[in-house]
């Protein structure tokens, strides 16, 4: 393994590349490393669209080497939320960056034109972007795919409108189809001038025992494609959940006001995946090839010709563009992730600001005026797809405040309650019970994805556990997934890493840990990752719970504030705060 970082100085012009074995012994690799370059990188108390924010990308030990190790992590400083920024995106980026031998990349500074970084191997150029600036995100990658070299070990990454106006909820197209979408990464961009970066690389990756690397290799190889995780997920693929979630009342609709919703069955995977799939794409180095990319066709005009658009899908993209905002024709579903797409904005995020808006606006707590005559309204499509372009170009001030986030816009305008945030991030697609929210508001980049809530609460769904249960259940996700994260694999894969495989599989590159040692890394980086949350000002004490979580049945019943508040003490005196 190189260990090497690459340094990029937007302000100079300038790149070197510096091994850093110290850093990726201690810390693995992954987030374990970028965490700790984002700590050296971001000075206290930076705003997150300075030239002085870093942005950090990196890829672990097994990354290009394993299935399904197909991750890439990003740190910066979150626009959005002001402090610890950290997003994941598939696609090829891991195995280009891997190929052109760098296992974590630093930007650094910010460009006085628009520009887009070309990295080949060592050979690093920044070049002139202004041709390319306000174009969609779309529509940039097919461009660079003309003019950079390096196909097939290539990975081209960008923002669009979204990211370029800093949009705080703006993310980072990767490839065809996946994201860096959480928590702002395409603002961070966008306050650098920075419009894409294209990695490619030529080397060869070494593994120091052959044998032993093959034979593990085949092993984990076997249990992904044998595994119920193929049919899980490729089938149908996330979406299967919409109508699980929905029989369960855990489905968020019309922004939190029912956990159940009439229009479910109309935009389930399930018709998504028989009546509008077109074909299902993988990340590098991934068997199971869980994208699903669905056909939406719309006709020029009356009679004729049909224009074909091909759109990704998952769940939590149904649930923000489809039950929260009460929108249940699959066309308008797939309608609005493209103008996500297109624009480059968080689709998560966009969802819930456009359902708080609605009810917003239903309440008279914003005015027709102030919506610029777009009637917001459950299950307008329209509508809805004008209020996304007003929200991209910040139209007037309210539009404005809703290009800052949920929460940022309900502090200007009022209805908290009903302004879907926890750590200011937006919520994803589940009201299933109170270790969803706790985990929620725990979590590192308070994404579901943290440690699983909502699973824990599925299970109490089964079989009740106790608060101390659930919290020592949050617990154990947050630090595993730390390590997890630093190898930097697909989560849809993590029971096919058990510690057993993982520890084998890094002997197999040269790298020896104990379980012992695995979880004690675990623990310090998920401490390391709260050192810089707390430095930026992030209060987990003063974390709020928006009231409208109590107000609306979730699949364990309804959930009473008291529970929370128990579960957050539990929390606090397990991690000894
Ligand atoms: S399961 Fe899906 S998201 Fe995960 S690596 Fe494979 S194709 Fe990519």
């Amino acid at each position: 393994m190189l260990r090497r970082v690459l340094y990029i100085d937007l302000d100079k012009g300038e790149s070197f590349v510096e091994e850093r074995r110290d850093l990726f012994e201690e810390w693995l690799g992954g987030t374990g490393v970028a965490t700790q370059l984002l700590l050296e990188e971001c000075p206290a108390g930076t705003d997150p669209l300075s030239p002085e924010a870093p942005i950090i990308f990196s890829i672990g030990p097994l990354n290009a080497l394993f299935p399904a190790m197909t991750k890439t992590v990003a740190t910066f400083k979150s626009p959005l939320t002001g402090e610890l920024g950290e997003s994941y995106a598939g696609g090829r980026l891991a195995m280009a960056m891997r190929f052109a031998g760098h296992e974590s990349i630093v930007i650094r500074g910010a460009a006085d034109r628009p520009c887009y970084i070309s990295i080949r191997d060592d050979d690093v150029q920044i070049k002139d972007a202004r041709s390319i600036w306000g174009i969609p995100a779309t529509v940039v990658g097919y461009i660079l795919r003309d003019v950079e070299t390096g196909v097939g070990r290539r990975s081209i990454i960008r923002i669009g409108p979204g990211g370029e106006r800093l949009v705080k909820y703006a993310g980072v197209v990767v490839d065809t189809y996946r994201h860096f979408g959480r928590l702002g990464l395409g603002a961070a961009f966008g306050s650098k001038n920075l419009k894409a970066i294209v990695v490619s690389g030529t080397e060869d990756v070494e593994v120091p025992d052959s044998k032993r690397y093959r034979e593990i290799y085949k092993r984990l190889y076997d249990t992904v494609v044998q595994t119920d995780v193929m049919e899980k997920y490729h089938d149908i693929g996330t979406p299967i959940n919409i109508n699980v979630l929905n029989q369960l009342k855990g489905l968020p609709t019309r922004n939190f006001q029912e956990s159940s919703f009439e229009g479910a069955e109309k935009i389930s995977g399930e018709v998504l995946a028989d009546d509008y799939l077109f074909r299902r794409v993988s990340c590098a180095h991934c068997p199971i090839g869980c994208i699903h990319i669905g056909m939406l066709k719309t006709s020029f005009s009356r009679d004729h010709e049909y224009e074909i658009r091909k759109i990704s899908y998952d769940f939590e993209l149904i649930y923000a563009l489809g039950s929260n905002l009460g929108v249940s024709s699959p066309e308008g579903v797939l309608e609005l992730i493209e103008a996500c797409e297109r624009q480059g904005i968080d689709a998560i995020s966009t969802g819930v600001v456009l359902a708080w808006a609605t009810e917003a606006l239903e309440r008279g707590l914003i005015t027709p005026e102030d919506a610029l005559s777009v009637n917001l309204q459950w299950n307008d499509v329209d509508e809805y797809l004008k209020a996304i372009d007003n929200i991209v170009k910040k139209q007037n001030e309210f539009y404005s405040a809703l290009a800052e986030g949920v929460e940022a816009a309900s502090e200007r305008y009022g209805g908290r309650e009903f302004a879907m945030a926890l750590g200011k991030n937006e919520v994803p697609g589940y009201h299933t019970g109170p270790a969803s929210i706790v985990g929620l508001t725990v979590g590192v980049r308070h994404s579901h994805l943290d440690n699983a809530g909502y699973s824990i609460d599925q299970r109490a769904a089964k079989k009740p556990l106790s608060p101390e249960e659930m919290v020592d259940a949050i617990i154990r996700e947050d630090d595993s997934r730390g390590v997890y994260n630093s190898l930097v694999g697909c989560l849809f894969a993590r029971a096919v890493y058990t510690t057993e495989n993982v520890i084998e599989a890094l002997g197999s590159v040269g790298i020896e840990k104990t379980e012992g040692e695995l979880e004690e890394l675990g623990r310090r980086i998920f401490d390391e990752k709260y050192r810089f949350k707390r430095r930026e000002g992030f209060d987990l004490e003063a974390a709020p719970v928006p009231r409208r979580f109590y107000e609306t049945v979730s699949a364990v019943g309804m959930i009473e504030p008291e529970t929370i508040e128990e579960m957050m003490k539990i929390y606090r005196r397990r991690r000894g705060w």
